[in-house]
């Protein structure tokens, strides 16, 4: 696939940049990833992320019946482009819109997609993933959370570690072991309000509590909610991270080397460029351009 810009995302990307100029608040500008205190960089991103729906730039590649607006993946790759030159937070919802969504649009029901979409892009229902676990980290394939067959529902228990905002979370996108079944790792939709969910933040070195743990006792999870078949999450999973490693990481990369750019301008008023900064700027350049390229590979 060309990655080359459309002359609709060219359209769209101009456009976007004219309405970002005038609409993103000053004091959001080059707001350092991740820092702060976490309610108010959250609010803030869900606040941007709902400034863009209603202005309707959001997932321009999304079908225009799921509030897209039907372009390809370049005016994707063009909105973050718009969106990191001019140092706008990220939006809050990358991790449904950006990881799940896809899956959602390929593996889900009709019905599952008219449920989530349109509250996942609003910025109405944040989401969150629920893979990893205390003992299934880069070995995913030990996962323990069990979800028990009862009648039109699953009892759900175990618990989930390195949940990215998972206390602001209203969805989880959950991998569970489905008992009595051989191989039945499976895609599941957690409602986060729940009884029996419980969320734990994990405050890290910078003082933020991006991660939390997930702890899950006896939850119910609707039938309905089974996103692919029961046995599938392998198949679900797979797809959903090919695009985690994607735009997800793109956007992430992108603003890397906005930060180091700045980062070098603030050291050196004379123009003159550090050695490591400028080694950190061209690997985050790369990180860039081998994340296209899987785009490119993994592009529809
Ligand atoms: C920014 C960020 C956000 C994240 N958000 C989420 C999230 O929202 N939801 C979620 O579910 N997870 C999330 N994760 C977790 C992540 O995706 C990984 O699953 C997890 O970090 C890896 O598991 P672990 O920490 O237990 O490390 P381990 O699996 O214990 O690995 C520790 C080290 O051992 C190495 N290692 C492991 N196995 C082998 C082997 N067989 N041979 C050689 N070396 C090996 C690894 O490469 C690593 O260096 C996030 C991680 C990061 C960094």
């Amino acid at each position: 696939m060309d990655l080359a810009l459309s002359a609709e995302a060219v359209t769209y990307r101009d456009q976007l940049r004219a309405w970002v100029s005038e609409h993103l608040p000053e004091q959001w500008r080059d707001v350092p990833v991740g820092t702060g205190d976490d309610e108010a960089y959250v609010a803030m991103r869900r606040e941007w992320g709902r400034m863009l729906h209603r202005g309707g730039w959001l997932a321009p590649h999304w079908p225009v019946a799921r509030g897209g607006r039907g372009l390809g993946v370049d005016a994707q790759l063009a909105f973050l482009d718009v969106l990191v030159a001019a140092g706008a937070p990220e939006q809050m919802n990358t991790n449904g819109m950006g990881i799940f969504a896809p899956a959602l649009m390929a593996f889900g029901t009709e019905a599952q997609q008219d449920r989530y979409l349109g509250p996942m892009l609003a910025h109405d229902d944040i989401w969150c993933q629920g893979f990893s676990e205390p003992g299934a980290g880069s070995d995913l394939a030990g996962l323990a959370t069990r979800a028990v067959p009862d009648g039109d529902r699953f009892v759900v228990s175990g618990q989930k570690v390195w949940t990215s905002y998972a206390l602001f979370a209203q969805r989880c996108y959950l991998m569970v072991r489905v008992a009595g079944v051989p191989d039945g790792v499976t895609m599941v939709v957690l409602h986060m309000d729940r009884p029996g969910v419980t969320v734990r933040p994990l405050r890290n070195i910078t003082g933020t509590s991006e991660f939390c743990e997930v702890f899950l006792d006896e939850v119910t999870v609707d039938a309905d909610d089974v996103v692919g078949g029961i046995g599938d999450g392998w198949r679900v999973a797979t797809y959903a991270l090919a695009r985690e490693r994607s735009t997800g990481l793109a956007q992430r990369a992108l603003q890397l080397s906005r930060e180091l750019e700045l980062m070098n301008a603030r050291l050196h008023r004379d123009g003159h460029a550090d050695d490591v900064l400028v080694d950190a700027f061209v690997r985050s350049r790369a990180v860039d351009s081998t994340v296209r390229r899987v785009l490119a590979t993994v592009a529809d």
